[in-house]
């Protein structure tokens, strides 16, 4: 009996570009043309947008975690673990599997989506004392800490230590920590109410960022209004700032102010994911170069995208633009990378990725939003509208839709939950300890593997 042998197409990442892919080769793809294999650390899809209201506990970390084998058509092979090496000569994606296990991973298509890592500085103190926003179990951290610092305040009798557990600092004005900032500041405004000991005068957040505006992609008048309503909110908002050094009770900002704090979030920006570097093929600020097709010159069957890639941008004008590291442009291009490896498969012509940015929504919590639809400025309630009906109609499955729309339905009538699950509080939950950025090979390492089988 003939043995059949299907080309064999790996994805490497189960987010919005790693899904979007895998769900359309499951749905164009005849299941004799080739199997499809998906290498993701953690078996859900995570709705990432949504992350700061999971930190602020209006929405339970379930329903943003979207489940991958919930799908009509699902037929792919997810190897749990994470990809930490590839050998684009030798065909092989080395994978370390969630037991530990080292095994190699042959591919005759590879499609790369891993996302993008926290971006740190080299600040003293930084990664042992600033918590993350880009992982479930980051923000689940968060809102038990930011709960505990209020229930170590009300239990405290030393004035100083009230003081520094009620004061939050927010590093980067971009729609993460603007909307961190925001969400979680509702969450303690609407908490210490159900604390009669605690001043609420005293709790202070603070939101930095190094540029001269939050979130310039809103643009001069919209950015204004997101920042009045932050202010409004209580928020102090120093631009031009960043952090000189981090300890655990105290932060000192480049302006020279020190802010006694246990609570440093830091969410200055992301880098791709180190795996890109393991090819060493050409990169743009760490993001794999690839053409418009999402194709990796001079490498067959190599596709990159999402966060982790430079796929450059044909919508605008401007010479060397790529796509901003958006879900908007990682879910379209998961889609159109998936047609471009079946045309490879079938020897067709592939087509380059084009997508004209439909805009911004910038959820800050309640009813307010601020949002620029195909360039509508919007502010209030038409902007929460139109930003929580984006995200609603973007969650993949009807399960998701409904657990998001009924936490949001709970946190209107009865307000937030601030009960600290005291699961987490044993873990530090610092950058250090997320995101695994240490656990990848060198390209040396890689080819030391792949020579050995
Ligand atoms: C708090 C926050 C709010 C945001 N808000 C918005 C918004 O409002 N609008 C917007 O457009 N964008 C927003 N973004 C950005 C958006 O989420 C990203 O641009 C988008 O998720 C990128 O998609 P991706 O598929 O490239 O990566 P991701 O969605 O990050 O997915 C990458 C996946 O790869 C997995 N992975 C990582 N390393 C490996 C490995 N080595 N091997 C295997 N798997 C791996 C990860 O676990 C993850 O599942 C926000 C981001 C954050 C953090």
């Amino acid at each position: 009996m003939d043995i059949v042998v299907r080309p064999k197409i790996l994805v490497v990442g189960a987010g919005f570009a790693g899904v979007g892919c895998v769900r359309r080769l499951e749905r164009k793809l005849g299941s004799d043309e080739a199997d499809v294999a998906l290498v993701t650390p953690v078996s859900y899809q995570l709705y990432l947008p949504l992350l700061p209201q999971v930190a602020s506990g209006v929405l339970t970390p379930q329903s943003i975690a979207v489940s991958l084998r919930r799908s009509r058509k699902y037929r792919t092979r997810i190897i749990p673990g994470g990809a930490i090496g590839v050998d684009p000569k030798a065909k092989v994606c080395v994978v370390r599997k969630i037991t530990g296990e080292i095994v190699n991973e042959r591919y005759d298509h590879i499609v790369l989506a891993p996302g993008s890592v926290t971006r740190t500085f080299d600040i003293p103190g930084l990664t042992d004392n600033a918590r993350g926003m880009k992982t479930l179990a980051e923000a689940a951290f968060l809102r038990d800490h930011v709960i505990s610092q209020l229930d170590l305040a009300d239990a405290s009798q030393d004035e100083a230590e009230r003081a520094a557990r009620l004061q939050f600092v927010v590093v980067g004005g971009g729609y993460a920590g603007t909307e961190t900032a925001a969400c979680l500041r509702r969450l303690t405004q609407n908490a210490v109410k159900r604390y009669p000991r605690l001043d609420p005068k005293l709790i202070k957040w603070h939101l930095i960022d190094i540029a001269p505006k939050l979130m310039p992609e809103l643009g001069d008048k919209l950015g204004r209004s997101a920042q009045e309503i932050l202010r409004k909110r209580g928020i102090d908002i120093s631009l031009g700032v960043s952090i000189a050094k981090a300890g655990p009770d105290e932060v000192t900002f480049t302006d020279g102010r020190v802010i006694p704090t246990h609570t440093l979030i830091w969410t200055a920006g992301v880098a791709a994911s180190p795996l890109m570097a393991t090819l060493g093929a050409e990169t743009v600020k760490g993001r794999l170069a690839v053409s418009s097709e999402m194709s990796l010159p001079g490498h067959d069957g190599v596709f990159a995208l999402g966060d982790a890639a430079a796929v450059p941008d044909e919508a605008k004008d401007t010479e060397g633009a790529v796509c901003p590291p958006t879900a908007q442009h990682a879910m379209r291009q998961g889609k159109h990378v998936a047609d471009n490896v079946i045309a490879s498969l079938r020897g067709q012509r592939m087509t380059p990725y084009v997508h004209n940015d439909l805009g911004l929504v910038v959820d800050l919590g309640g009813l307010d939003a601020v949002s620029k639809p195909l360039g509508f400025e919007l502010r209030g309630l038409p902007a929460q509208v139109v930003a929580r009906g984006y995200h609603w109609s973007a969650l993949r499955t009807n399960v998701a839709k409904v657990r998001v729309a009924t936490n949001w339905a709970l946190n209107a009538v009865a307000g937030h939950d601030f009960v600290a699950t005291g699961l987490l509080s044993r873990s530090s939950a610092k950058l250090r300890d997320f995101e695994h950025t240490g656990a990848y090979l060198t390209p040396e390492q890689i080819r030391e593997r792949t020579a050995n089988g």
